[in-house]
């Protein structure tokens, strides 16, 4: 052939310069480019000869790579169809160089956000080059072989080339700017992200061992893509160790995963992966973005937000769909029908499995609950179609350990549980060891209470009450428990407005200061606590809801707040109350001015009726600060509610002491 020098087609006069500009990010893409260029070709090699239109020898099919760090140069060779004259104008010179021409301007505006792509393809290539040649002989009867050549600017040569054997050598002479990619363990590196799963053999040089100080070469080729890419099978060939080991390739350093889950699927799209559930050991601290994202094997990315819902990226594993558009931004691919449809499949096949593995592994569910319970909670509250499934196989868990599915918690409490209104009530705790007493209190009561210690319970308790009818969730330490499950209408002390006010200032006044408290009277029975400290269950709730969600600071320096149930039936309380109304003279409220007095005379006498109610307030308040046994009853409530710290606690120890030596010495 004449030798040819040409124009390559493309309007946009300097492409490369466009290239290496806007795909800056994205250099080292190319190398996974060309490597499936040649994959591509050694595949189609291979179906030539499998249909019967290539009656020759077909030799070892593999992709080398061969790297000259002197030089500079990076050679890619495969054993594939190879190019003919036409080929390499009609692919090279028009097509490819076009579409990367119409790819730029297309996507120009948003090319940050471009996750690799796809069709760039070989022109990815000059993103690290100052020059490429493609030396190439096709596998067509006759087919001479053809060299060509490109220094980046927009003309191109080509030759006549002494190639002999079938196939396509791409050689990269990599421009100044790109010297990190003349670094063995550079090219590695990528080979091992890019190419780890890719379907024809990957080789690098040759394996290496440790001999007299050094590394040397062995005779044993450096294949890249040694795992074998499972996934791609079906599942009736694979065994549960299969996918154990699967998972230590792809995650060496983490600890062994708790259920596996194989997707396959060919129609409305193609999709196959691996899911697994991992263990996670500190609560909340999870590492994102583990799943792998494969387009015919090849590795695309491992952001698949928006390809995955949310709550599933927490998985690991790999996907592998030709149909997940990739040549595009964010925003489009949350539109995208195929990409909402596989989303949905994926969630679907997620609660198959669990499902599944509820009816028939119920007890490998309940051994690891606690470990994968917060996939299942947050998929729960952010999926409305997950939610739905998970109701049927999501467990509960009591402090005593025993787990149960929404429907036979419901049933077991019913009977015990249920108060005046019909409501059936579970009683759950947060914390086994500060609410202790809580709990002793509501089981001495024959209750059972629940352990939602996880970070979304709260919010998982409030989706609970949505979803199942007649049902209500209470902390145990939000009430008496006989007011969180009143099973009648309880007669409350009968206090004067006057005894109330003087209760409450009573016990305000020996509780730490910058909280809210709401001081109420009521009658628990002469053998219980003299005072009860409970918070609200809407309050806290709501309190730790914000806090969850970020924001909302403004709650978080908010004074707490905390109700305080004074026990009129306990012996203690009857003394020290009686004591106070002995020692401090009733408040008697100052006669009021008429009607027709003056404003002066009105404002006098509401100054002073202010001040009589303040005068009388610090009576009580003196009284009670002398008061050591309410202090004590204080103190020992608000240890039970691991409230009492530093000085405060040390104060409580000196007067217990101080207690019991006057109680037996004395
Ligand atoms: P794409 O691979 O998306 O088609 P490319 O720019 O990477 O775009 O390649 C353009 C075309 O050049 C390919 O479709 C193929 O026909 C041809 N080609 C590229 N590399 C090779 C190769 N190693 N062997 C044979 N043909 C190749």
């Amino acid at each position: 052939m004449a030798d040819v020098k040409g124009k390559i087609g493309v309007t946009t006069e300097n492409i490369f310069p466009v290239i290496k500009q806007f795909l800056y990010s994205d250099h080292e893409i190319f190398l996974r480019e060309l490597v499936a260029n040649a994959v591509d070709a050694s595949q189609k090699m291979k179906a030539l000869s499998s249909i019967g239109d290539f009656n020759g020898e077909l030799g070892d099919i593999d992709v080398r790579i061969e790297l000259d760090e002197a030089n500079k140069t990076l050679k890619i060779t495969d054993r594939g169809i190879g190019m003919t004259e036409e080929e390499v104008d009609k692919y090279i010179n028009q097509i490819a160089f076009s579409s990367a021409g119409e790819f730029l301007e297309k996507y120009k505006d948003q090319i940050g956000s471009i996750i690799g792509h796809f069709g760039l393809g070989f022109y990815s290539a000059f993103m690290v080059s100052k020059k490429v040649t493609i030396d190439t002989l096709s596998w067509k009867d006759g087919a001479k072989a053809v060299k060509w050549s490109c220094d980046g600017s927009p003309e191109y040569t080509m030759e006549e080339s002494d190639k002999a054997d079938r196939g396509t050598t791409i050689t990269l002479y990599l421009d100044e700017d790109s010297k990190e990619y003349a670094e063995k363990t550079k090219i590695q590196g990528l080979l091992d992200k890019y190419c780890k799963f890719m379907p024809v053999p990957v080789i690098f040089g040759k394996e290496q061992d440790w001999k007299e100080d050094k590394f040397v070469d062995t005779d044993k080729d450096n294949v890249i893509n040694k795992i074998e890419p499972i996934w791609a099978k079906s599942p009736s060939e694979l065994k549960d160790e299969d996918y154990d080991n699967f998972y230590k390739a792809l995650y060496p350093v983490a600890e062994d995963p708790m259920f596996h889950i194989h997707l396959n699927v060919d129609y409305p799209f193609n999709l196959t992966g691996i899911l697994y559930f991992p263990k996670i050991k500190e609560k909340m601290a999870i590492a994102r973005n583990k799943i792998q994202l494969y387009c015919n094997q090849m590795f695309v990315t491992d952001h698949v937000d928006n390809i995955v819902p949310d709550f599933l990226t927490l998985l690991h594993g790999v996907i592998d769909s030709p149909d997940i558009p990739l040549n595009v931004s964010r925003s489009y691919l949350q539109s995208d029908a195929n990409v909402k449809k596989i989303s949905t499949y994926i969630t679907k096949k997620v609660a198959d499995r669990l499902e599944e593995i509820f009816k028939e592994q119920r007890s490998q569910l309940e051994e690891k609950w606690d470990n994968i319970k917060l996939f299942i909670e947050y998929g729960m509250l952010s999926e409305e179609k997950f939610c739905e499934r998970a109701m049927k196989f999501a467990l509960l868990k009591n402090t005593e350990g025993k787990y149960f599915s929404f429907d036979e918690y419901k049933t077991a409490i019913e009977a015990n549980q249920t108060d005046k209104d019909k409501k059936i009530v579970a009683l759950y705790a947060t914390n086994a060891e500060s609410q202790y007493s809580f709990i002793e209190a509501a089981k001495n009561k024959g209750y059972d209470v629940l352990l939602l210690d996880c970070e979304l319970d709260s919010h998982l308790v409030n989706l609970l009450e949505q979803k199942m009818e007649g049902m209500r969730f209470a902390r145990v330490d939000s009430d008496s428990i006989d007011n969180i499950i009143a099973k009648e209408e309880k007669i409350k002390p009968q206090l004067s407005k006057e005894d109330a006010d003087d209760l409450s200032v009573l016990f305000k006044a020996v509780l730490p200061e910058g909280n809210n408290y709401y001081v109420q009277a009521d009658n628990l029975g002469e053998n219980a606590d003299p005072i009860l400290i409970t918070q609200s269950e809407f309050m806290r709730r709501y309190r730790e809801m914000s806090a969850l969600n970020g924001g909302m600071n403004y709650f978080g320096e908010m004074p707490q707040e905390y109700n305080i149930t004074v026990n009129m039936e306990n012996p203690l309380v009857a003394k020290i109350f009686n004591a106070e109304k002995e020692s401090v003279a009733a408040y008697v409220e100052p006669v009021a001015a008429s009607e027709d007095a003056d404003e002066e005379t009105k404002n006098a006498a509401k100054e002073a009726k202010k001040a009589a109610k303040e005068a009388h307030e610090n009576e009580v308040k003196a009284f009670a600060k002398q008061n050591e046994i309410l202090k004590q009853v204080a103190d020992l409530a608000l240890l039970a509610n691991g409230m009492l710290k530093g000085k405060a606690l040390s104060e409580f120890i000196a007067r217990s002491q101080k207690v019991v030596n006057d109680a037996y010495l004395k």
